[in-house]
């Protein structure tokens, strides 16, 4: 038997964006506890937002596990929130109205800025001074370019997420200096989406040695300067969409994006309107488009998909590097939901 440091992860009550807990709990297991072994256990709502302090125990309900491999036998376990009956979903719970659906895939695209002292890493001091315009940094390589620690945090974090399974595509540095991005995929509707939470508590977790934060604002610089915005392109696709697909069933989807627009940008991230204005490779908040390889579209369509009978995945661009992938993914099998299949 050895003792299992258990972190139990999960998102508190805030609004518009919940905040990342953990506490940990140590238990004796023969080996890596799975999913099925790990109880459920209690903490206290009424300093997280989600209860008053008269009756304020919730319960947390374990949903995904991963070995953390900076901590021996250590475990982080993502958990959804539950009112004291361990049964009923909390209000503040998105994980539990997203769809079940195996032959759901969803890759997300997390951009984010390392922030010191209250500017990009790599931003000299001083409102006013900014290093040089954007154009060299996106995938850049170099001092000048990424500066001195941003890569040795960015590799760090990608190796914490591979030890702990996380289904990383990629990462690269982004358009603004001090500007990053990874891609998580994953099938099944909640699989990507427990992964880019667990990586984003890892990246704040890195980051605190470092004396950085990790800025998941979508527009940090504001509107009126010429720095890119952040977001998280949601790529998604169905069973359906990848198998059958056609021109006509795309065609009756992208109507019912249009249709919920405004339920889509609802949960797509706060402020979206300083990023969504139509520059910066964006479709402006208030309007639906989509587009082959289009970057100013809301939806962008990959030229594969048109080639191969309009069969694969599409790229909803609006969602921002705030946005709850749970939200995210909730509102898009909703909408999907709403389109009969032949
Ligand atoms: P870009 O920056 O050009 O938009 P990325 O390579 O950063 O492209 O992201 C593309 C994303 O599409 C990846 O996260 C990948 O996992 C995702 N993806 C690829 N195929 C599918 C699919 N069939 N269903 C859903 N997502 C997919
Ligand atoms: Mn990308
Ligand atoms: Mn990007
Ligand atoms: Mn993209």
């Amino acid at each position: 038997m050895a003792k299992y440091k258990l972190e139990y992860i999960w998102l508190d009550g805030y609004q518009p964006v919940p905040n990342l807990r953990g506490k940990t709990q140590i238990k004796e297991f023969e080996s890596f506890p799975k999913l099925e072994q790990l109880p459920l256990w209690n903490f206290d709502g009424s300093s997280t937002r989600q209860a008053e302090g008269r009756s304020s125990d919730c319960v947390l309900k374990p949903v995904a596990v991963f070995p953390d491999s900076t901590r021996k036998n250590g475990v982080l376990v993502m958990c959804e929130v539950m009112m004291p009956d361990g049964v009923t979903p909390h209000p503040s719970n998105t994980r539990a109205t997203i769809l079940d659906d195996p032959g759901a895939w969803f890759g997300f695209e997390q951009e984010y800025f390392l922030y010191r002292d209250g500017r990009p890493l790599g931003f000299p001091a001083g409102l006013d001074n900014f290093p040089y315009p954007q154009g060299e940094y996106y995938t850049g390589v170099g001092y000048k370019a990424v500066g001195d620690i941003a890569r040795e945090i960015v590799e760090e974090h990608l190796d914490l997420c591979l030890d702990a399974g996380i289904n990383h595509e990629g990462i690269n540095a982004e358009v603004a200096k001090g500007q990053w991005e990874f891609q998580i995929f994953g099938k099944g509707s909640k699989t990507a989406a427990d992964q880019v939470w667990i990586a984003r508590y890892l990246l704040m977790r890195l980051c605190e040695k470092y004396g950085v934060d990790v800025n998941w604002h979508c527009k940090p610089l504001g509107k009126d300067v010429d720095w890119n915005g952040s977001g998280m392109h949601s790529n998604f696709s169905t069973t359906y969409m990848r198998e059958k697909g056609g021109k006509a069933y795309f065609e009756a989807l992208m109507a019912a994006f249009d249709k919920y627009k405004n339920e889509h940008i609802a949960v797509y991230g706060p402020d979206n309107h300083l990023r969504l204005t139509g520059l910066h490779e964006t479709q402006s908040i208030d309007k639906f488009s989509y587009g082959v390889a289009n970057r100013g579209a809301s939806i962008r369509v990959p030229h594969s998909f048109v080639n191969n009978d309009y069969k694969g995945y599409v790229e909803d661009r609006r969602p921002n590097s705030q946005g709850d992938p749970y939200a995210i993914a909730s509102r898009i099998l909703q909408t999907i939901a709403t389109v009969p299949t032949p």
